[in-house]
């Protein structure tokens, strides 16, 4: 018998979910509060479990020829002297390549392979009903409809995780960042970092003419992040010195388009709540220090898939999945808080500690990454 499947949310997890049902021979509705895909302007590094993942869904040729090839990264302190670097393509090559594209691409691509017409936009979930064992879900747009499992895949805010789990909620730090994709007036060739005192750069190819920017910055305590939406950023960061600032400047050009946003995180204890299950960034949003979002999302939607396809019953797959995604999901949000609390050292002693051993850390930090989820 098939099983309804509602999937809340048409990002990467909720997408790639879509899909991976779909190849499986399981259908699912899709419901997207967005009335159309919005091209969001950033841009996304995709390290080699991100890309197995694409692999799996039959998608990395067609990612592949709209991204990036990014086989090394670079930290270099804010004036521009190299702490280290790592040779990526080499720590993943039994994975998948390092890539990097915009985030609308990707986001495009899966949406083509999924068929975006299919996504019903413009439509939340307005109420979720268990009391029969199965979920009664009223939507926005006045319809209501009975699934066997509803899937939370929409994103930091969930707004499914606010009707089943409404203690749950995003954790703020003192961190924001800002972020555009402009042209890469600096040809940087791989992933390139600049650290300095609680402010972070980082650049990366997205094609053949084009760079991801990233900038973040811890700020003092009681300051109010919405006062440093519009800041001059060449006047922020300007103790930074080349390749990055001259990237930075090109914040000001009309053709970037500035997203600012707080960093924050999700924590929460159990992704599955009776028939309602949560994947990608509504389960376990994290610093974006590891670049692990839009893996993990991919990760959580194959793993999904493959359980449900399995045959068992509801309540043993949605506990097969919660086990085999715990570990590694935990294991990403330990690695980025110890990140970032490395980047808050001195910077005698983060220069020290990245001059020695970055190469180290970075492969011990993704080494658990590399088997598959
Ligand atoms: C600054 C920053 C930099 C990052 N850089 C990287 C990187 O380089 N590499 C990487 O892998 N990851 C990166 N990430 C993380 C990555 O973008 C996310 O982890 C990833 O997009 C998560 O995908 P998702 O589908 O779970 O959520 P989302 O991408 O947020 O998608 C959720 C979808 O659900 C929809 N939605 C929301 N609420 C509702 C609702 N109530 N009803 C219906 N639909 C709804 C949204 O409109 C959206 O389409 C970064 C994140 C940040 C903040």
């Amino acid at each position: 018998m098939q099983r309804k499947i509602l999937i809340v949310g048409g990002g990467i997890a909720g997408l790639s979910l879509g899909l991976a049902l779909e190849q499986r021979g399981i259908a699912a509705d899709v419901v997207e509060r967005l009335a159309a895909p919005s091209p969001s302007g950033t841009g996304l590094y995709l390290p080699g479990n991100a890309t197995r993942a694409i692999a799996s869904l039959g998608l990395l040729d067609r990612v592949r020829a709209n991204a990036a090839a990014v086989p090394s990264q670079a930290i270099l302190d804010r004036r521009g002297w190299r702490l280290t670097e790592t040779i990526t393509s080499d720590v993943w090559a039994r994975c998948g390549p390092c890539l990097s594209l915009p985030h609308a691409r990707l986001h495009a691509i899966l949406g083509a392979a999924f068929g975006e017409s299919r996504v019903r936009h413009d439509v939340s979930v307005a109420a979720i009903d268990q009391s029969s064992g199965l979920c009664e879900v009223a939507f926005t747009d006045g319809r209501s409809a009975f699934y066997d499992l509803v899937v939370g895949a929409d994103g930091i805010h969930s707004g499914v995780r606010r009707i089943v789990r409404p203690d749950v909620r995003p954790q703020y730090g003192r961190q924001v960042c800002w972020r555009f994709i402009t042209h890469n007036v600096t040809a940087i060739e791989g992933w390139t970092a600049m650290l300095g005192n609680g402010a972070t750069l980082l650049g990366i190819p997205v094609s053949d003419t084009q760079a991801y920017v990233y900038a973040d910055l811890t700020l003092p305590a009681g300051a109010d992040p919405e006062s440093f939406r519009h800041a001059s950023l060449p006047e922020l960061f300007h103790a930074f010195a080349a390749p990055l600032h001259r990237l930075l400047e090109r914040s000001q050009h009309d053709e970037a388009r500035v997203h600012f946003g707080r960093l924050g995180q999700v924590d929460m204890d159990d992704w599955v709540q009776g028939r309602v299950v949560f994947i990608g960034d509504a389960a376990h949003a994290a610093s974006p220090n590891m670049a692990q979002g839009a893996a993990l999302a991919l990760e959580d939607a194959l793993v999904l898939a493959e359980v449900l396809a399995a045959g068992q019953d509801l309540d043993p797959a949605l506990a097969v999945y919660s086990e085999r995604r715990r570990h590694r999901v935990r294991w990403v949000q330990r690695q980025c808080a110890t990140r970032d609390k490395m980047r808050a050292l001195p910077a005698l002693a983060r220069a020290a500690i990245f001059g020695m051993f970055g190469d180290r850390l970075y492969r011990r930090s993704y080494a658990p990454l590399l088997a598959p989820p």
